[in-house]
């Protein structure tokens, strides 16, 4: 193995994940498929081909760069959202590849115009709409001169959509705050069409959304995480068990992230374990040396916390994680040998490291720690 640890995207549990979004959101309203931060971690390259096996046609990415490396790995024709950075040098590419992106921005929106004109293409825009989460939107005022712009370039723009997006639909906590968002995208939209604009597609939902405030799917829903077989919050996830007479988790995860032992250590009763005092050995013990460390997103935080599966089997991190290893305790398994398969993420056996579990002793979200993966971690697909 050249790669001291990889990580394996099982197809079969996206279909599964896929065939569970499409069941909620049924066949009128459209799935986009949200592939920013590296396709949560999974790899853009080896997941977006994948979910277009799995029946998807429609991805959002955060930027430019996304969509491009998207572009190159799809194997059949997709439609590609920009939802967020594209300075206007960029403009050009995407437009020449039509390539839909929000606009948030007056400039932004008669740049793209310009372009389209000198092009001979029409530019697809979304109108991103400010309800209340005050990152990227228009605002009231704003809106009103892109309505004017909107107009006077008829000819050089589409308009594809009107959209916003919700701060925080996965805690019930801001269930006001959302409400109160819809309410101000549902004005703004009535108004924008009194005045004859009238969009393709009117999208607000993320997971949370969609699964939590139905009345926000409308003609699309942008999905990240709970394609990758993760919830948003535990809390959508009881919202959404407690409604069903399985009780049962829907989804399934994709990841395994793997390495293998490579060397095996006895420590006599007594001895400290790696960079400095905060592990004694209380007894004889048997260590694994484990080659992943914080420099490939096993965060430090995991230093005697962590947990990994060996032969199906627990075994605890001991002492601080290092750069490019960890020691884990072995002795309690029999029979471990050099190179046996050390599950670090995922299933092995009847035992699995959920990110949930990993994620709060390192203190991350989801999200978080699945973007962090590295880049140049191998990801092989999986059936
Ligand atoms: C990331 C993102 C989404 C998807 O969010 P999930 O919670 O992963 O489903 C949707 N819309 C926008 C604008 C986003 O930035």
């Amino acid at each position: 193995m050249l790669h001291s640890s990889y990580i394996e995207i099982r197809k079969s549990a996206l279909q599964n994940n896929i065939d569970f979004i499409r069941r909620e959101i049924g066949t009128e309203v459209t799935f986009s498929s949200v592939v920013k931060g590296n396709a949560y971690g999974h790899g853009i390259e080896q997941f977006a081909p994948l979910a277009q096996e799995c029946g998807v046609s429609h991805f959002s990415v955060f930027s430019a760069d996304e969509a491009e490396r998207l572009l190159q790995s799809l194997k059949q024709p997709a439609t590609i959202m920009i939802m967020g950075y594209l300075d206007n040098p960029e403009l050009e590419w995407a437009i020449r590849n039509e390539i839909e992106f929000f606009v948030f921005e007056l400039d932004r929106l008669l740049e793209a115009s310009a372009i389209a004109r000198k092009l001979g293409k029409k530019a697809k825009i979304h109108l991103e709409l400010e309800t209340g989460m005050n990152r990227t939107g228009f605002n009231k005022a704003a809106l009103e001169q892109a309505q004017a712009i909107l107009e006077d370039c008829k000819a050089e723009l589409t308009l594809q959509g009107i959209c916003t997006h919700f701060a925080g639909a996965e805690s019930m906590q801001n269930h006001d705050r959302v409400q109160k968002q819809l309410h101000a995208y549902e004005q703004q939209v009535q108004h924008l069409r009194s005045a004859g604009h009238t969009p393709e597609q009117l999208h607000t939902a993320c997971s949370a959304a969609m699964i939590s405030y139905p009345e926000t799917r409308m003609d699309m829903v942008r999905v990240g995480i709970m394609q990758y077989g993760f919830w948003p919050s535990p809390e959508t996830y009881s919202q959404y068990v407690s409604n069903q007479p399985s009780r049962k988790d829907p989804l399934r995860r994709l990841i395994n992230w793997k390495s293998r032992i490579m060397s095996l250590k006895s420590v006599p009763q007594g001895e400290y374990i790696g960079y400095g005092t905060s592990f004694q050995s209380p007894r004889d013990m048997v260590l694994a040396i484990v080659p992943v460390g914080y420099a490939w997103g096993y965060s430090r935080t995991l230093s005697n916390q962590g947990q990994v599966l060996i032969k199906g089997t627990r075994a605890a991190v001991v002492g601080t994680v290092n750069m490019n290893v960890m020691m884990v305790d072995v002795t309690h398994i029999p029979d471990v040998q050099k190179d046996e398969e050390v599950v670090l993420l995922g299933i092995q056996g009847n035992e699995s490291i959920t990110v949930a579990s990993f994620a709060e002793l390192s203190i991350q979200l989801n999200y978080e720690l699945l973007t962090r993966l590295p880049l140049n971690i191998p990801r092989y697909i999986i059936d």
